[in-house]
């Protein structure tokens, strides 16, 4: 992978998906209602972060002639942050339901901020395009941590796929990361203290498993 790309950092200003997000962000949206929207949402930006999947040409016969049309020349591999990362699989998969899912865990150590590995299972990745996902992109340390986990089984391409941003974490992301495009429902305001984004929707783990 070109380590001397451009960062780039697309926000998808979708008037769906930005009505949907405004309803996740309200603190009285119920769990069964953020997992819904969530599972929405994840679907419309899979639609955006898969735009340039490379296609090839296949023979195929309409009911009227034979056609030379495009087909996926294989499709990406989606590797979930836990745990919610998961909240986005459901969207995704509805778009891309033969890829591959693998899944690393990383908690955040809540006075470092530092995040920690504590459990990684991949499909095969090596020259795959891979899509990593995890809702909120805050400090940028597990994302980090799971791109340099993903990065070294040798892919071909990776993306990072957020529903929220905060600035530290897209500069955090760019600098550790600067060829890894980012896709995001929203760039927020900033961190607080305690590492989370205002103004935010929360802890998305907390609110899509009503752990609260
Ligand atoms: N993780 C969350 O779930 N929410 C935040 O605001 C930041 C990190």
């Amino acid at each position: 992978m070109p380590a001397d790309s451009t960062p780039t950092l697309h926000v998808i200003e979708h008037p769906l998906v930005t009505h949907k997000l405004t309803e996740m962000r309200r603190i009285e949206t119920s769990s069964e209602r953020f997992r819904q929207l969530l599972t929405e949402i994840s679907f419309l930006l899979t639609y955006e972060v898969t735009r340039d999947l490379p296609t090839r040409e296949v023979r195929i016969t309409t009911p009227m002639t034979e056609m030379d049309a495009p087909v996926l020349v294989e499709e990406p591999v989606v590797i979930s942050i836990l745990r919610a990362g998961n909240g986005l699989l459901d969207g995704v998969l509805r778009v891309i339901p033969s890829a591959r899912v693998g899944h690393v865990g990383l908690y955040r150590d809540h006075e470092t901020l530092e995040a920690i590995e504590y459990y990684c299972k991949f499909p095969p990745i090596q020259d795959r395009t891979v899509i990593v996902v995890d809702p909120m992109l805050a400090t940028g340390n597990s994302a980090s941590a799971a791109l340099d986990r993903v990065k070294a089984d040798g892919p071909a391409d990776v993306r990072f796929l957020c529903l929220l941003a905060a600035p530290e974490g897209v500069a955090q992301l760019h600098s550790v990361h600067p060829d890894v495009p980012i896709w995001t429902a929203a760039l927020d305001d900033h961190l607080n203290e305690v590492g989370y984004i205002v103004p935010g929707l929360g802890d998305a783990g907390d609110r899509i498993f009503g752990t609260t």
